[in-house]
């Protein structure tokens, strides 16, 4: 690692732990912790995940960093500080609750900030860095990895106040990516340390949308996957505050559905199928998905599925289906 890289891990470090204590201890991080304490999270999670508050000031991280001696130009090219004209610098992360994030060892290599009024953007990174780089890591992975190993099973999700949420609903074999969609090295990564990726993204149009890339990436890689269901106006966090931890674990994670399950309840937003055309471009792409499907058993399952919803016989669909597998071939 290069000697700049070290030093902005150890101003990152102390910035964690400065932003953390006044969050936890101070007036001036006071409503940080209200706004996550209405958000429900306890303090023991607070703690775990080193949360903190980045106040509503010009320069204060810039004085305080300076005085441990940090230069400022690596603080500039950290984001840690901007620029402005006439010498004076700002802090990047103002009036935001901040989310450290670690990678894979544990080491905080970028912020995350929550503006906790309308300011825009919602949510404001660290930028990229040869220590940072969203398409390789996943948040709280550091945690995670030994309830992944043991269970062998880990919960995708989106966003860190999913991850936090579920970690303190109990469900700890959890993880996220950085609003960006997943990679393949994280892909790749995961399939390392399991057999099974539960994908819990968010309920909306564009949740849904993710998960089927998600998939069929983690698929490509070797994962076997499932699918949490979670209805249109919700994401994993506002589920845990609404239903409680033993509704998150029964009725989305335990509940969640195969990849063909899935596809089918995907496939049918985008089809009416009471009009007959739309039924039957609908049962061929569904016989085209499920004609790539490796296990005989599996395969037979949805046909009879396919044949009892839409009153074809098991023999048809089967038949249209292995055209399809040989055309794959
Ligand atoms: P909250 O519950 O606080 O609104 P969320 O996790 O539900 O947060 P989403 O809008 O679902 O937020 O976004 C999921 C993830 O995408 C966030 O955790 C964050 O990492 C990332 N993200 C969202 N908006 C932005 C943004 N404007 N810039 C960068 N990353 C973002
Ligand atoms: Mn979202
Ligand atoms: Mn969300
Ligand atoms: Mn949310």
């Amino acid at each position: 690692m290069s000697l700049e890289s070290q030093n902005v891990l150890s101003a990152y470090d102390w910035l964690r732990k400065l932003y953390h204590h006044l969050l936890r201890f101070t007036k001036d991080g006071k409503e940080g912790y209200h706004y996550l304490k209405e958000r429900g999270m306890d303090d023991e999670t607070i703690e775990a995940f080193q949360l903190g508050f980045a106040p509503n000031a010009q320069d204060f991280i810039a004085e305080f960093l300076a005085k441990k001696g940090f230069q400022q130009q690596l603080l500039v090219k950290a984001g840690i500080i901007s620029e402005l004209d006439n010498n004076r610098v700002t802090d990047r992360f103002r009036g935001r609750v901040i989310f450290p994030i670690r990678n894979h060892i544990g080491k905080t290599v970028a912020f995350g900030g929550r503006s906790i009024t309308d300011e825009q953007p919602k949510y404001l990174n660290s930028p990229e860095s040869e220590l940072f780089q969203k398409g390789k890591l996943l948040y709280n992975f550091d945690l995670a990895k030994k309830h992944i190993r043991k269970q062998n099973e880990v919960v995708l999700f989106e966003g860190y106040m999913d991850v936090i949420s579920a970690y303190q609903a109990g469900v700890k074999n959890v993880v996220a990516t950085l609003g960006t969609s997943l990679t393949e090295p994280q892909a790749k990564l995961l399939n390392r340390y399991v057999d099974t990726v539960v994908i819990c993204y968010d309920g909306d149009k564009a949740g849904q949308a993710a998960t089927y890339k998600a998939a069929n990436l983690l698929r490509s890689v070797g994962c076997a996957i499932k699918v949490a269901n979670l209805d249109e106006d919700m994401d994993p966090d506002s589920f845990i505050k609404k239903h409680g931890s033993e509704a998150f674990m029964n009725q989305v994670i335990k509940a969640s559905d195969t990849y063909m399950s899935f596809y089918m309840r995907y496939l049918q937003k985008d089809y009416n199928l009471n009009l007959e055309g739309d039924r039957i471009s609908y049962i061929e792409n569904i016989l085209k998905e499920l004609a790539m499907i490796e296990s005989p058993i599996e395969r037979e399952y949805y046909l009879n599925e396919l044949s009892e919803a839409h009153q074809i016989s098991i023999e048809t669909l089967s038949a249209e289906m292995q055209g399809y597998r040989h055309k794959q071939e």
